[in-house]
């Protein structure tokens, strides 16, 4: 693993949080996207090497929209980077590590991205994220 490359914040209303976090980074978010299949629009803030990923929900049975049924708005998962996701997944497959998927998933953010089951990380969300080269 890498740096912490985000963390990721779920949020009920995406643009009241947009302007509490920019008054609160004083600084504007520079990506808002929408990832159909986790089912949440996106809002990225850069604070240095660390982005912050604001998270809403865009369906009733999507994982933010649980998330926040069960704990409320709050820090949702936090997410390193790695040089080599799949080479990542096996590592942490082999210490007993539950991951949600099988095969890295494309994420927000041009990146493939796999999660790690919070029950096998002391209740925190794991996000692996390795950036998507695109050939020139
Ligand atoms: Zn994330």
């Amino acid at each position: 693993m890498l740096n912490i490359e985000h963390i990721g914040i779920a949020v009920k209303d995406l643009m009241a949080s947009n302007t509490l976090f920019s008054k609160l980074l004083d600084s504007f978010p520079y990506k808002e996207e929408y990832v159909e299949s986790e089912g949440v629009k996106t809002l990225f803030f850069k604070t240095g090497q660390t982005k912050i990923e604001l998270l809403e929900s865009t369906r009733s049975d999507s994982p933010v929209a649980s998330f926040i049924e069960k704990r409320g708005e709050g820090i949702h998962h936090i997410a390193f980077e790695v040089a080599d996701i799949w080479a990542e997944m096996a590592r942490l497959k082999s210490e007993g590590f539950v991951l949600l998927s099988d095969e890295p998933k494309k994420g927000a953010d041009n990146k493939l991205i796999c999660f790690v089951h919070p029950k096998s990380a002391n209740g925190v969300l794991i996000e692996l994220c390795q950036e998507i080269q695109t050939p020139e």
